[in-house]
């Protein structure tokens, strides 16, 4: 495989479009990426970057050493079996995002022996900092996995996991994470406004504050639990709100919610 391999999205939705304009501003050449969707229309602002587009995937298909699936889950089986022919005679890495879709199911859909990575990425994609978990099929090959990494590292980070199952954990942390954090953006915007601040001042808070912290944790060489230890003093305000949650049970909350979202993966699998 070229070190730059031409790659074919199939489906130029909001998925493919947050990798592919992580790509380009990390200077992967726009020629080697192919886009195909049923409407060109829809293709038209790609064309104008300089990628090729086409509303024929097995056109695109034929192109590319990399095809990645970005359709939504409930159309792959007939996307990828329209695809069959043309996988099988170039015999690409097929990298596919959607969620909840077996390797094994897209093999067989393919007709058999295909080199795949299936990957779960979370919306934070969207603006360049998501965090993927990728698990590579026996057939895929080292070039194959540098090639997937490359494609997912331009929206954010990636991990491999050894076991395809492993992804329905990939998913309870980090698929669904970016709506825990949501939810606990939610209710301390609303406790604030409890207190007595407005919406507004409430809202720019708490906001910084999640990024403030995710930006210490990740740039510190301490783990989050030290680093809170660190700011709750004894006697002190920190400490009357960590001890409520601790009464109130979130660890053993978030235990079970990531259960619950596990399983729900798994069962959609
Ligand atoms: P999306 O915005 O709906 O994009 C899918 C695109 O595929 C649409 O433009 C759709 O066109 C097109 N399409 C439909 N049928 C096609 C066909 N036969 N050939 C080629 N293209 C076709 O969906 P998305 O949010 O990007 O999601 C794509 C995948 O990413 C899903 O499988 C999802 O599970 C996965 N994913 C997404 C996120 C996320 O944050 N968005 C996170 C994790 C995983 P029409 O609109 O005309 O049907």
């Amino acid at each position: 495989m070229d070190k730059q391999p031409v790659l074919a999205f199939i489906g130029a939705g909001n998925m493919a479009r947050a990798i592919i304009g992580g790509l380009i501003s990390n200077g992967y050449p726009a020629n080697k990426i192919w886009a195909s969707e049923p409407d060109a229309e829809r293709l038209s602002d790609l064309k104008v970057q300089g990628l090729q587009t086409t509303t024929d995937n097995n056109q695109a298909v034929m192109a590319a050493d990399a095809v990645i699936l970005a359709v939504k889950p409930q159309v792959l089986k007939p996307v990828t079996e329209a695809m069959k022919d043309a996988v099988q005679a170039k015999q690409p890495v097929i990298i596919s995002v959607a969620a909840g879709i077996l390797s094994t199911s897209i093999d067989r859909w393919l007709g058999g022996n295909t080199a795949i990575v299936r990957c779960m990425p979370n919306t934070p994609a969207l603006v360049g900092t998501g965090a993927s978990g990728l698990y590579a099929n026996s057939q895929v090959s080292d070039e194959q996995r540098s090639a997937a990494e490359t494609i997912l590292k331009a929206t954010g980070i990636t991990l491999w996991v050894d076991e395809e199952s492993q992804l329905d954990a990939v998913t309870a942390v980090s698929g669904s994470g970016p709506a825990y954090y949501f939810l606990v953006m939610e209710s301390m915007i609303q406790a604030g406004k409890k207190l007595g601040l407005s919406e507004e001042v409430a809202t720019k808070l708490t906001l910084q504050t999640a990024l403030g912290a995710a930006q210490m944790a990740s740039s510190s060489d301490v783990d989050p639990a030290e680093l809170r230890r660190r700011v709750t003093s004894p006697n002190g305000t920190t400490e009357q709100a960590i001890k409520t949650f601790m009464d109130e049970g979130l660890p053993a909350t978030f235990e079970k919610a990531l259960q619950a979202c596990n399983d729900r993966s798994e069962e959609l699998a």
